[in-house]
C-alpha cells in the first residue's frame, strides 16, 4: 500500500450507490455457504462462483473446491454451478457422473438462456452480443450452438453474413456497457431492419444501475476507483464508463493496490464496486483514505434497488426436508 503523504491525500471521498453485490451474486455466494453448512466440505464449485478473488478465496478456506470443469468432480459428489450459467452439455456431463448439483445460475442469465432456446426453436439466427470466452457467453451459446453467432463490436456487425436476413434475433450478455451495446444494436437494426429483440433488455438491472451511478460519480470526482477483479465483466465496464465521463479510473481488487501516483492532485476520489465485490472491501478502502486525512465521506445515490432472488431450489428443498 502507498505510504501517507499530505500532497497525495484526497480530502473528499464519494461512494456510488448502488454499488457492489447484486441479487444474483448474493444468491450464488449464499448457495455455496448453505451447501457447506448443510452437507459439509468438500463442496465442489464449477468455475469461480462469482468473479471475485476475495470471495473465492474465503469460500475455499471454508471447504469449497473450485474446479474448471464438471468432469474434474469425483463421481457422486456435490457440485455448484456458478452464477454465470452453464451449457446443457454441462448438466448432461454432471448427470453421467451422477453428481449432485446445485444450480446457482442467476435467474437473469437463465432468462437469456430461455430466449436463446425459444428463438432457436422458431428458426432464428441469433446474434449474441457479448465477450468471447466469457463463461456466460459459453453457457448461453451452448443452448443453441448451431443458431448463435457472436458479435463483440459494432464493426463485427458489418462482417455478418446471415442466410435469411428477415429471420434474425439478438440477445446479449447481461454485464455489458449499456451505451456500447446500444450502438451495436443500432448497427444491427440498420443492417437487419426486421431483427427481433428480446422482450426486455438482457443487460441486467445491476449492471445498468451501477453504470448510471458511476457516470454521475465520474462527473464529481477526479479519480474513480472500482473495486472488482480483472475477470469481472461488469467491473471492467464501470472503469470504462467512468473514463468516458471525465474521470481517471482504475480497477483494483482491494486498497493494497492503490498506486501513489494515481492520487497526484486528486481532491475528490470516487469509489464504486462491481456486482461481485463485497462491501467489506469498500469499507477498507474508505478507511485507507480516512487514515490519510479524508474527512468528508459521502454517498451519491442515483437509484434505489430492492431486487432479491430466492435461493436455488435444491437448497430450499433441503431446508424444507430438514424442517
Ligand atoms: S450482474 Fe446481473 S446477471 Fe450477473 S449475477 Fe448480478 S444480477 Fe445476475
Amino acid at each position: 500500500m502507498a505510504g501517507a503523504s499530505s500532497t497525495r491525500a484526497p480530502k473528499r471521498v464519494l461512494l456510488a450507490a448502488p454499488r457492489g453485490y447484486c441479487a444474483g451474486v448474493d444468491r450464488a455466494v449464499q448457495a455455496v455457504e448453505h451447501a457447506l453448512e448443510l452437507y459439509g466440505p468438500p463442496v465442489y464449485v464449477r468455475k469461480e462462483i462469482v468473479h471475485n478473488k476475495h470471495v473465492v478465496s474465503q469460500l475455499a478456506e471454508r471447504g469449497a473446491v473450485f474446479v474448471d470443469q464438471e468432469t474434474e468432480v469425483p463421481e457422486g459428489e456435490l457440485v455448484v454451478f456458478s452464477a454465470h450459467g452453464v451449457a446443457p452439455s454441462v448438466h448432461a456431463n454432471a448427470e453421467a457422473r451422477q453428481l449432485r448439483t446445485i444450480d446457482a445460475t442467476c435467474p437473469l442469465v437463465t432468462k437469456v438462456h430461455v430466449e436463446a432456446r425459444k428463438f432457436a426453436e422458431q428458426g432464428y439466427t441469433i446474434v449474441l452480443i457479448g465477450h468471447e470466452g466469457h463463461e456466460e457467453v459459453e453457457g448461453t451459446t451452448g443452448e443453441a450452438p448451431d443458431n448463435i453467432v457472436l458479435v463483440q463490436t459494432a464493426d463485427d456487425v458489418d462482417e455478418l453474413e446471415i442466410e435469411d436476413p428477415d429471420r434474425v434475433a439478438y440477445i446479449t450478455q447481461t454485464t455489458l456497457s449499456v451505451d456500447e451495446t446500444s450502438q451495436i444494436i443500432a448497427r444491427l437494426r440498420a443492417k437487419f431492419p426486421n431483427i427481433t429483440a428480446p422482450k426486455s433488455d438482457d443487460i441486467c438491472y445491476a449492471t445498468t444501475n451501477r453504470q448510471i451511478a458511476v457516470k454521475q460519480l465520474a462527473r464529481e470526482c477526479d479519480l474513480v476507483l472500482v473495486i472488482g477483479s480483472t475477470n469481472s465483466s461488469n467491473s471492467n465496464r464501470l472503469v470504462e464508463v467512468a473514463r468516458e465521463h471525465g474521470a481517471n479510473s482504475h480497477l483494483i481488487d482491494n486498497a493494497a493496490q492503490v498506486r501513489e501516483e494515481w492520487l497526484d492532485g486528486v481532491r475528490t476520489v470516487g469509489i464504486t464496486s462491481g456486482a461481485s465485490a463485497p462491501e467489506e472491501l469498500v469499507e477498507e478502502l474508505v478507511s485507507f483514505f480516512r487514515q490519510r486525512g479524508a474527512d468528508d465521506v459521502g454517498e451519491l445515490r442515483t437509484v434505489d434497488e430492492d431486487v432479491r432472488f430466492m435461493l436455488p431450489k435444491e437448497i430450499r428443498t433441503e431446508f424444507a426436508a430438514r424442517g
